[in-house]
């Protein structure tokens, strides 16, 4: 246990280190502003969508490590996925960090989450959980258009 929480610690530091898709997308055609107020957390995402497919995304701000590496894990993990797919990833892993401390989370899950499963761990730190989905929902609002702009205090 202590070997995959280390493991998923340098994940997450090294991603904090060297974001993925960390850049502003100068033909987007979906964007949105993410707030997390109380930690700080500031982000935008842009998306660039195909049909379907995101073909591109990227994203541009500032934060804790636990908000910056989430959201470059989540730039990687929807790049190339379908709106779809992107959602029920989304699902999947805000149900995750969302799951109640003590209650288990079955090993399946997590795998299936691939890198982004190294956040799992957040969710013995209530304070984090918002960290850790801000640019989740940024992405979110960005793919419906719906607002600008979200926060995680509303
Ligand atoms: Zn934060």
């Amino acid at each position: 246990m202590s070997e995959v929480n280390e493991l998923y610690q340098q994940l997450i530091l090294e991603h904090n280190k060297s974001p993925r898709n960390f850049k502003k997308l100068e033909n987007a055609t979906h964007d949105a502003d993410g707030y997390n107020p109380l930690c700080g957390d500031h982000y935008h995402v842009w998306l660039k969508l195909d049909g379907d497919t995101i073909a591109d995304i990227g994203f541009q701000g500032s934060g804790c490590a636990i908000s910056k590496s989430s959201a470059s894990m989540m730039t990687s993990a929807v790049k190339g996925a379908t709106i779809q797919e992107a959602k029920e990833m989304l699902e999947k892993y805000h149900s995750v960090i969302m799951t109640k401390i003590g209650d288990e989370i079955p090993e399946e899950k997590i795998e299936s989450l691939g890198s982004l499963g190294a956040l799992a761990g957040v969710r013995e730190f209530p304070a984090r959980i918002k960290c850790a989905s801000l640019a989740w929902h940024t992405m979110n609002a960005a793919l419906t258009q719906k607002e600008k702009s979200v926060s995680t205090e509303n």
